[in-house]
């Protein structure tokens, strides 16, 4: 294939990758990194278009190759700078400005007067370390949700850098005479050809990141209350599910901890909703102390909230729970310039061998949580030892 043609179509697969990149962003504007891999097609299209541009005027050496190597290292930053941005990083424009300013002094001084081949030599340290930093950011990511979707971008890039490598020291220990059928262009059009490959295939990669990225986000949005940031009661029936199950299969302990908002209607009534739902947050914000970070958290109804305790006894659950009230109690919520003070009574329950759904032991819970509030509110009954079962009640 002819180097016109070539660069065309690399332009062509250029522009593809920054309008797809750009019109995904449009469709989910809270995607920042879209627009970083959007300027990587628009770097690569600069980049191919200052390439044309030389093969049918004499352009300033400084100019291409000089600003049109920039663009093209450009290109492939800016897909890094993406990736860093999609895993929270900063996304560096500063490394970007340093290595620009490295590859147009190579010019500007001369190293980079020279057939093509020792420019492409000269590239390849900045084209393989930006490719190895993408595979290494992407390999040290331990979130097995997305693991799989940054796979195929990590191989794309490792694939780049290791064809770019070794025509780089083809290059530059000459042709193989085995390889001498092919042709002295042939590590040019290869090289182009990958670069094709390599933009149409990062298009694709980049565009299911994000994609799986939405698709995440979307189901944990629906499986999160918006007030409290604590999982709904749709979560919970995913999550007991499956406690219960490796309860049975184990043998381990498997608590429910329900709690409630004594006299809540009272503060909607005096301060109205909004402050309500401030109660709500703020009882959410303090429990939240008293709980370890691996116990389960729901809110189940209004101000109705669940904990799912694995592993541990009435004891210990017990403790949990006295520890959150006596937090709630004794931590004032400031409302209108009032401290009010807010107590909540709890129900505590386990699963028990005859138990054939998780559910039982939540609705045992749920009347020890009644039990408490019977007997004054600001306490905590357990199931089987404060409120004893119907059986045992009666014999009692
Ligand atoms: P008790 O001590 O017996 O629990 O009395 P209570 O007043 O807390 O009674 P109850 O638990 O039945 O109160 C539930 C009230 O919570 C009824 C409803 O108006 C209010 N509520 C439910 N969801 C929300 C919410 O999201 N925000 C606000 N502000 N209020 C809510
Ligand atoms: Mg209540
Ligand atoms: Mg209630």
């Amino acid at each position: 294939m002819d180097s016109f043609t070539l660069v065309i179509v690399s332009a062509l697969a250029s522009t593809i990758m920054a309008a797809t990149m750009y019109l995904l962003h449009r469709a989910s504007r809270r995607t920042p990194c879209l627009l970083d891999w959007s300027a990587a097609g628009l770097c690569f299209l600069a980049s191919n278009a200052l390439a044309l541009l030389a093969m049918h005027v004499q352009l300033p050496f400084l100019l291409a190759p000089g600003i049109a190597n920039v663009f093209y290292i450009g290109g492939h930053y800016m897909i890094l700078a993406g990736v860093r941005r999609h895993l929270g990083l900063r996304p560096r424009y500063d490394w970007l400005a340093v290595l620009a300013l490295m590859v147009l002094l190579l010019h500007v001084t001369g190293f980079a007067h020279g057939p093509v081949a020792s420019r492409l030599i000269m590239l390849t340290p900045f084209v393989a370390g930006i490719n190895a930093s993408v595979v290494w950011l992407l390999a040290r990511q331990q979130e097995r949700a997305m693991r799989d979707s940054y796979l195929p971008l990590l191989v794309v890039e490792a694939a780049f850098m290791t064809q770019m490598t070794l025509r780089a020291v083809f290059l530059a220990l000459g042709q193989p005479v085995q390889l001498t059928f092919l042709g002295s262009q042939i590590w040019q059009t290869g090289g182009s050809l990958a670069v094709l490959a390599f933009l149409s295939l990062a298009t694709m990669c980049c565009a299911l990141i994000v994609i799986r990225h939405q698709e995440l986000a979307l189901r944990s949005a629906s499986l999160t209350d918006s007030l409290t940031g604590w999982l709904n009661r749709r979560a919970l029936l995913d999550m007991a599910e499956r406690e219960f199950q490796r309860h049975r299969r184990s043998g381990d302990a498997l608590h429910f901890l329900t709690f409630d908002i004594d006299h809540f209607k009272a503060i909607n009534d005096q301060f109205g909703h909004a402050a309500g739902d401030a109660a709500i947050r703020h009882v959410t914000n303090v429990s939240a102390q008293a709980l370890r970070g691996y116990d389960a958290r729901f809110r189940i109804g209004g101000e109705e909230f669940a904990v799912l305790i694995t592993g541990d006894g009435n004891f210990q659950t017990r403790q949990i729970g006295e520890r959150l009230r006596l937090l709630i109690e004794s931590t004032p919520l400031l409302i209108d310039g009032q401290r009010l003070t807010l107590t909540v009574s709890l129900g505590v329950a386990g699963c028990q061998p005859d138990d054939l759904q998780w559910d039982e032991a939540l609705r045992r819970a749920d009347q020890a949580l009644y039990h408490a509030k019977r007997h004054g509110r600001n306490r905590l009954s357990v199931y089987g030892e404060d409120l004893l079962p119907p059986s045992l009640a009666r014999l009692a």
